[in-house]
């Protein structure tokens, strides 16, 4: 394979660190199963790229590997058609809009210096399969989270033309597949941004899902094993997952967990984190706060400063002394059992860390699958995006996870915090169902990635797809 010429493709990602990371890693498996290969990954920007990429970035090294920032777009530039603020994921959909001239720049001296083979996208910034058409180049959408939001994705059209009124009205769970009985999804679990048909974080979600016509196929970070019904439904579409981050974090936030958990005794600590940017309103982070100290058992929490707005802190918040919100002499009191460390955590490290027996996730995928490649049951949380639909797929579809019930305000109350932890933690019978789940999922995933697993056949697919076309257009 050494001897091979180097086959060069490009990975065209969006704004939003999570994603980001995916990319970079799945590109590092790429290029270590096929040494040929080189990627170059291509980030549209918003003000600045994110602290934990560049991080990210320094401990990946890879010599196949390029990263290029596009010119930043700025943040307060990104509104609507009436000039009013926009969510982060608006934002980010239209930061990719607006550096497609330099994002074609960056592909045509690419290209001059040598010819790509194919292209990459992430699905929020698949105007790139235009560009892959114009460029006549294969193209593949990497699709950073489950099955079934792809499945969700390439059906929205459908759906969109078959139902009308508002997703959230319909009586009963949504077929999004025609024919397959996945688990069943009701209006509500949608991701909130499809939530509002006359929005315009709608609109411009549906043309994205249009333009995946456009694709030669997914590559889904998910494990077939684990969203067999759903794969095997939809065409084109390879699972290659689990991709998740490998090596240990160089950022300086959060140090000390690793020590502390040292101390701590197997499985006896919960991690409790909302991903890169998940947010609690005020009231709620305090009814957390009363909820771990109510629940004694040991935990180590990442607290974030709280926000109305679930996804506040998406695009980033600066450094924040977020442990002031917390109720008074919380610290004090829970000091024997409790860590508390403020924005970021080595999230991979503690999960990977065999004192950690249970995380309190806001259902972010990337969160879910790095705790399934270490076998840690969750308690789930959803705050925004499809993390509704991860939600069930979990509790409901795989059963690897316990459900946090809100009251009808919305507010997680204390005595359901404590009582969901003890019956995730102790020896009960359902946490003991739930171990013996995600030790099943683990070894999957484990397996998914040998060298005859499902994921990595998957992908040597793909790649022989694009060899072969390039040889044959090489020797025309
Ligand atoms: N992460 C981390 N430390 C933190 C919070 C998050 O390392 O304190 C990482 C986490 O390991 C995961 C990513 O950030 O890889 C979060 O991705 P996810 O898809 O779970 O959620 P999102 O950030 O997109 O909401």
């Amino acid at each position: 394979d050494h001897r091979k010429p180097t086959i060069h493709l490009a990975a065209i990602s969006i704004p939003a660190f999570s994603h980001q990371a995916s990319i970079l890693q799945f590109s590092k498996r790429l290029v270590q199963l096929h040494p040929y290969l080189h990627v170059t990954c291509i980030f549209p920007t918003i003000d600045a790229p994110p602290e934990p990429t560049i991080d990210f970035l320094q401990s990946l090294s890879s010599s196949s590997i390029h990263c290029i920032f596009l010119p930043p777009i700025a943040k307060h530039d990104l509104v609507d058609h009436h000039g009013n603020a926009t969510p982060p994921a608006v934002q980010i959909q239209l930061a990719v809009s607006r550096s497609l001239p330099s994002l074609r720049d960056a592909l045509k001296s690419l290209c001059i210096s040598s010819p790509l083979a194919a292209l990459i996208t992430d699905p929020w910034a698949n105007e790139v399969l235009e560009v892959a058409k114009e460029l006549h180049l294969l193209s593949f959408v990497y699709f950073p989270l489950s099955a079934m939001t792809l499945s969700l994705f390439l059906n929205l059209p459908r759906l969109d033309r078959e139902i009308s009124g508002e997703y959230r009205d319909l009586k009963d769970p949504i077929e999004i597949i025609p024919g397959c009985s996945t688990i069943p999804i009701n209006g509500l679990d949608l991701p909130e941004h499809l939530q509002d048909r006359t929005s315009l974080s709608y609109e411009l979600i549906l043309q994205r899902c249009k333009r995946c016509s456009l694709a030669d196929g997914f590559l889904v970070n998910t494990i077939f094993e684990m969203e067999q019904s759903t794969i095997t439904s939809l065409q084109n579409v390879f699972p290659i997952g689990p991709i998740v981050q490998s090596g240990s974090s160089s950022s300086g936030t959060g140090s000390g967990c690793v020590e502390w958990l040292e101390k701590q005794t197997p499985r006896s600590v919960l991690y409790v984190s909302f991903g890169s940017g998940g947010t609690l309103s005020e009231e709620q982070l305090n009814e957390l706060a009363f909820g771990l100290e109510l629940c004694g058992q040991k935990f180590l929490w990442v607290v974030r400063k709280p926000s109305e707005s679930a996804n506040s802190a998406y695009l980033g918040d600066g450094e924040q002394d977020s442990l002031q919100f917390l109720p008074s002499e919380f610290l004090e009191r829970t000091k024997e059992r409790g860590l508390v460390v403020s924005s970021w955590a080595p999230q991979n490290e503690i999960l990977r860390h065999s004192s950690t027996g249970g995380f309190l996730t806001h259902c972010g995928w990337n969160s879910i699958l790095e705790s399934i490649v270490c076998g840690v049951p969750m308690m789930t949380w959803p705050l925004f995006a499809e993390q509704k639909m991860n939600a069930v797929l979990l509790t409901e579809g795989l059963k690897v996870a316990l459900r946090l019930k809100a009251n009808e305000r919305g507010i997680v109350e204390k005595e359901e915090i404590s009582k969901v932890v003890r019956s995730l933690m102790e020896e009960t019978e359902e946490g003991d169902g739930i171990r013996r789940r995600i030790g099943e999922l683990k070894r999957d995933a484990a397996s998914a990635l040998k060298q005859d697993g499902s994921s990595t056949k998957a992908l040597s697919q793909v790649v022989d797809q694009i060899v072969t076309l390039w040889r044959q257009r090489q020797s025309n």
